[in-house]
């Protein structure tokens, strides 16, 4: 029954399960399918406890939760809560990474009634086909899985006349029994699969307004990277309205990771003295690489051991081979550029899943454009732009402009 894949995993959820009545005698509860099977031993000790907590402070609004963890599987209990609150917390689940797959699911007692019970109710008004897929933790329950199977899936025919198929099912009711208890569950939500954030580190991402950094945060979130963002824009030469932009993209970001923050640098200044240092056609790498050396700064600051970019190999021209290599010569961090193998309508496929796309496509002025030369440079020589470095003396400038930053702390689900 595992869900692990990649295409289902990187699903983002749109629909929340169907309402259902509450169950006699039973506990409605949240039960989660947990990504990365192949960890084991402390990797999967780290996993689990950096997810409980990440759960925890997900949810921290909505309801105070007990987890608990049995065998591959997190149950998240809430004590009196009803099956709408329940289901929030579901969807919320959706959004955490290292979470496969989210289900409202029934906590019975541990006997043939209480099963068939929550059986029938979460089955109450479908359609179409099911299966029944039972598994017993504790081999004293008095029917073995099969039979399990079979009664349950009899006692609904005769209440629906829904038909049983056990190939591709349209509902799957799955049955787990446990030492003290037993579960009952249907479908569910996929979630993000991927890592717990914070499991692998902390890096900076460098934000643009644009379509492929939203993704790149996004993957590397996925990897279990906590990353805060750092943004340029052209003010004090153009209005603030990238700075929204970057704004709502952390906002819509953060229902992944939570407590993030923004970090805005005015660059127009820095991109005037580029300009008058006659780097020409090599401007925009030039600037490219103050923006890297920036990051650096404020990395090392934060604890970060990484920065990150939306770079595509070839997707502009600022991103050939050449460039890209003399890039990664202005900093010693590394430089991580998930989406260097992607093309653009695979990323504005993601980036459509993650809810960052609209927002993307929103107008703004870009600072890039002020620098813009009439032919840019596709084979940048590093030794050129070293001399460009020194003649802006880049390291004191990256260390002004981190110290000018603006800290912003976008909230998922704030208001505009
Ligand atoms: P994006 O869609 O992410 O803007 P792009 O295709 O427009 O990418 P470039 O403009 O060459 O490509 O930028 C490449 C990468 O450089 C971006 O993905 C981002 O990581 C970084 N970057 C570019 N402009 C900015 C900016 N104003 N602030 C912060 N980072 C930037
Ligand atoms: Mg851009």
């Amino acid at each position: 029954m595992s869900t692990l894949g990649v295409t289902r995993a990187e699903t983002i959820p749109q629909a929340s399960p169907p309402p259902a009545a509450e169950c006699v005698g039973g506990e409605p509860c949240v039960l989660l399918k947990l990504g990365e099977l192949v960890l084991k031993g402390k990797n999967r000790e780290l996993f689990e406890r950096r997810l409980q907590n990440n759960l925890r402070a997900a949810v921290r609004d909505i309801a105070r939760v007990e987890i608990a963890r049995r065998y591959g599987v997190m149950v998240l209990r809430s004590e009196g809560a009803d099956v709408a609150t329940i289901d929030r917390l579901v969807r919320r689940a959706t959004d955490v990474m290292g979470i496969v797959r989210a289900h409202r699911a029934w906590r019975v007692n541990k006997d043939v009634d209480g099963v068939v019970q929550a059986a029938l109710d979460l089955m109450a008004g479908r359609s179409g086909s099911f299966a029944v897929r039972a598994r017993r933790r504790d081999k004293r329950f008095p029917l073995t899985s099969t039979e399990l199977d079979r009664l349950v899936g009899q006692r609904i025919v005769d209440a629906y006349g829904l038909q049983v198929r056990l190939a591709a099912p349209d509902h799957t009711v799955s049955i787990e029994v446990d030492r003290d208890e037993a579960f009952v569950f249907t479908d569910g939500v996929a979630g993000q699969g991927g890592l717990p954030v914070g499991m692998s580190g902390r890096a900076l991402v460098l934000m643009s307004g644009g379509i492929d950094s939203p993704v790149a945060a996004y993957r590397m979130m996925r990897r279990g990277l906590r990353v805060d963002y750092l943004h340029f824009s052209g003010m004090p030469f153009t209005g603030p309205e990238s700075i929204y932009k970057a704004y709502a993209l952390v906002r819509e970001l953060d229902k992944f990771q939570g407590d993030s923050r923004l970090y805005v640098v005015p660059f127009g200044k820095a991109q005037q003295q580029i300009k008058s240092s006659g780097a020409d056609r090599l401007a925009i790498i030039a600037q490219r690489r103050l923006m890297l050396r920036t990051g650096e700064v404020l990395a090392r600051r934060l604890g970060g051991a990484a920065l990150i970019t939306g770079d595509s190999l070839g997707q502009v021209s600022s991103q050939t081979l050449a460039n890209i290599t003399a890039l990664d010569d202005a900093v010693q961090l590394p430089i991580l550029r998930p989406l260097i193998g992607l093309d653009k309508i695979e990323i504005m496929d993601q980036a459509r899943r993650v809810r960052t796309l609209s927002i993307s496509e929103l107008p703004d002025e870009d600072c890039c454009t002020l620098l813009a030369p009439r032919r840019a440079e596709t084979r940048a020589k590093i030794d050129d732009l070293r001399q460009i470095d020194r003649r802006l003396d880049a390291d004191e400038l990256a260390e002004q402009l981190a110290e000018g930053v603006q800290l912003h702390r976008p909230r998922y689900g704030e208001s505009t």
